[in-house]
């Protein structure tokens, strides 16, 4: 599974909302991908955050945009990859 792909099922994975094959592929990659594995954990602070009824940090919804801009420019670069 690629960076791209993990991106796209990241936020549904987080909710529960994958089948279980997509929910172990996820679970692997963002053990093993740093970048995936920091965007899974601030997925979940944001998450947090909004269930204690309080906004999300500013810092970690810019590091997510970020992350979603990198990954359609690499995905343009690299297709397939
Ligand atoms: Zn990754």
């Amino acid at each position: 599974m690629s960076c791209m792909q993990v991106a796209r099922v990241l936020q549904s994975y987080l909710d529960g909302e994958t089948d279980e094959s997509t929910a172990r592929r996820v679970a692997r990659h963002v053990e093993d991908c740093r970048r995936c594995g920091l965007e899974a954990r601030t997925f979940r602070e944001i998450k947090h955050s909004l269930a204690r009824g309080e906004a999300p940090d500013a810092e970690a919804v810019a590091r997510l945009r970020s992350y979603g801009d990198a990954l359609a420019e690499g995905g343009k670069q690299e297709p397939g990859a």
